[in-house]
């Protein structure tokens, strides 16, 4: 479980979160909306430890991870996959590449990694491309790579930031069935999104940023409020 206890996270003139108070239990889908400077941003980074709140504790599975020392973070990082709205492939490798790297960096065994990533993009539904490179793939494509890599070393719960925000809307959607998909499996999925439609057509649990507040936290929301 992910639990913000009352976080605020001040940046030099600027509060990003304001006495932020959620829990998140494994297993959900959660989609993260509001404007721009909302604080979406803030709420991953300190939920991926990059941050740390100036006051009030992120716990992960009841641990305080700002009590986490310098060395244990990578391993705690782990549990975490992230995708982000510019895919951030490396343009050297081809897709089966760009997968094993991120179980290479794991120490990970060459007959574990052998086995994995062809089941991960399978997952995906990238098999047959493995040797593609990401500038001969569609943006569609190359998120799934992403999300591959993302998967591949078992996380607990994914991360998405704007995943779709470079995608058109039909790939976006097929982008969108395949993250409820991982979820189904059991993966805690995080969306920070702009997509009204999605959050609209998919009746999931909607957190929703203002100026650094939890203005709406609905089990089935919508991206906006009736008016
Ligand atoms: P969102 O992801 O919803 O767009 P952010 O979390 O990026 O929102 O930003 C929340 C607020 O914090 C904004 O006012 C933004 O300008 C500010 N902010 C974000 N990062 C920094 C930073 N590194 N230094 C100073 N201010 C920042």
């Amino acid at each position: 479980m992910i639990e913000f206890v009352k976080v605020t996270k001040d940046y030099k003139n600027v509060t990003a979160l304001n006495n932020f108070s959620v829990k998140i239990h494994d297993g959900e889908f959660v989609f993260l909306i509001g404007a721009s400077g909302a604080g979406k941003s803030t709420f991953i980074r300190l939920l991926l430890r990059e941050l740390t709140a100036t006051s009030g504790k992120v716990l992960v599975d009841g641990a305080d991870i700002a009590a986490l020392k310098d060395a244990q973070i990578p391993y705690y990082r782990r549990r975490i996959g992230m995708v982000f709205q510019d895919f951030k492939l490396i343009p050297t490798m081809n897709v089966y590449e760009n997968v094993a790297f991120a179980m290479r960096v794991t120490s990970a065994k060459a007959s574990l990694i052998k086995s994995r990533v062809p089941e991960v993009l399978a997952m995906v539904g990238l098999t047959g491309r493995e040797k593609a490179f990401p500038n001969e793939l569609s943006g569609g494509e190359q998120q799934r790579v992403s999300i591959a890599r993302a998967l591949v070393n078992r996380p607990v719960m994914l991360i998405a930031d704007e995943p779709t925000g470079n995608l058109d809307p039909d790939t976006s959607w097929d982008i969108m069935k395949l993250l409820v998909q991982i979820n189904e499996q059991g993966t805690t999925v995080i969306m920070a999104t702009h997509g009204k439609e999605l959050v609209d057509t998919m009746e999931k649990r909607v957190l929703a940023f203002d100026h650094g507040s939890l203005v709406r936290d609905e089990l089935r929301g919508r991206y906006s409020v009736d008016e």
